[in-house]
């Protein structure tokens, strides 16, 4: 019984996630279909990255490594979609890894293809300072109305229930909520600013709370691919190109986890790399970028490159602004003396100038205002020397707030 039900609940889980659902290129052809000028900046970006391939500039460049500003919008209407800072941080430590192929299973890595897989040389931490400079612990919650996200970037916006993007140009914006089957898409260098950064659902995000098969952070690192310029290893058509020269020519995405040797559109003994994280393969079956992606990668951080600009993000640095104004001195009751008086008396409206304009009255012991001045300064004198001697009440109202307080005129 127990098999049945295991087998069962199994079966439930592959239709939820019947296959991975990646919508970048849909959402790309979307961009480009409503913005006809995209479609050209996409292949000008595409020629700056073959010019730098031509200059063999990337192969000579210092191997330093590019540390990313990550901001992360969560945006729930359930607590379960308020996912755990605990949880965002086991995303970032994943990405980390697969980037730095630090990730425990490159052992799987094929031994044909050992040789090409890269450690890409870039890492992601969460942001230390906000746009403005204030100190930010890199992460954004926001309750939301909206049940249902999908790739329209309505997530990317506050004005619609979502969360606008912190500058693109420095930051790596994540968008996290429902999106239903969809695991996730990505914008692609040269998209808007408003609109740049990456999708994804909050069951596949991070590896603690995270459904199987999509449980080891491996749609970011996917998502994070597209961001940074890659596309599919199929190339988005049979047999496509996917601009890279040691992916093998693939016919089309792979599902699951096969543990077989593929091959297709003649590749021959390399066979289909379905283990390259730009694959549709199952987390647990995915476990590298090549160098020829890593050099694609790179290139758009080169001089006047699309992603060259987060090289001098101010993100992690240190916060350079007070996170509130300077405090006002604490001003917390009015006052006013002295206290009896003979004549004289100050009113101290210090502790709230909204009093100003406002009018007090001076109100004898039976209630008859003997007296009425309208309050024009912080620090209001009132001459009072020509009250008979007795108990008098000073009133005001200013709307907020009712005052009464006792005074004594000798
Ligand atoms: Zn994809």
């Amino acid at each position: 019984m127990r098999t049945i039900l295991s087998g069962i609940c199994l079966f439930i889980a592959t239709i939820a996630f019947a296959q991975r659902e990646c919508a970048s290129p849909a959402y790309i052809d979307q961009l480009k279909s409503v913005d006809p000028s995209f479609t050209a900046k996409i292949n000008e970006i595409e020629n700056f990255v073959r010019r730098q391939k031509t200059a063999r500039e990337l192969e000579q460049a210092a191997p330093n490594v590019i540390v990313i500003p990550v901001v992360v919008h969560v945006l729930y209407k359930t607590p379960a979609q308020n996912i755990s800072d605990e949880q965002i941080k086991s995303q970032i430590d994943a990405l980390n890894r697969d980037f730095r192929r630090r990730n425990a299973d490159t052992s799987n890595t094929p031994v044909r293809f050992k040789s090409l897989a890269a450690d890409v040389q870039i890492e992601f931490a969460l942001a230390t300072a906000d746009p403005k400079g204030r100190a930010t612990t890199g992460i954004v919650r926001k309750a939301t109305s909206v049940t249902r996200w999908n790739s329209d970037d309505k997530i990317k916006f506050s004005s619609q229930g979502g969360d606008d993007a912190w500058d693109s140009r420095y930051y790596l914006n994540f968008w996290v909520g429902d999106l239903g089957t969809l695991l996730g898409y990505s914008s692609q260098p040269g998209t808007a600013a408003e609109k740049d950064g990456v999708v994804i659902n909050y069951t596949a995000f991070g590896t603690i709370n995270v459904n199987a098969p999509y449980n080891l952070g491996r749609t970011a690192t996917h998502e994070v691919g597209h961001w940074l310029g890659l596309r599919h290893i199929w190339g988005e058509s049979y047999c496509g190109d996917d601009f890279v020269d040691d992916t093998p020519k693939q016919g089309n995405f792979t599902t699951g986890c096969p543990n077989t040797f593929r091959s297709s559109c003649g590749n021959g003994e390399m066979g289909d790399m379905y283990m390259n994280y730009m694959d549709f393969t199952n987390d647990a079956c995915m476990n590298l970028f090549t160098n020829g992606q890593k050099q694609r990668m790179l290139s758009f951080f080169k001089e006047s490159g699309a992603r060259n600009l987060l090289l001098s993000s101010k993100g992690l640095n240190k916060p350079w602004l007070a996170e509130s104004p300077v405090e006002m001195p604490v001003k917390t009751a009015f006052k006013f003396y002295p206290n009896p008086t003979s004549g004289e008396l100050i009113l101290d409206f210090e502790y709230n100038a909204d009093w100003i304009g406002k009018s007090v009255s001076i109100v004898n012991i039976n209630g008859t205002v003997v007296s009425k001045n309208q309050i024009n300064s912080k620090m209001q004198q009132l001459n009072l020397s020509q009250l008979a001697p007795g108990m008098y009440f000073i009133q005001a109202e200013n709307g907020m707030q009712k005052l009464r307080a006792k005074f004594i005129k000798l």
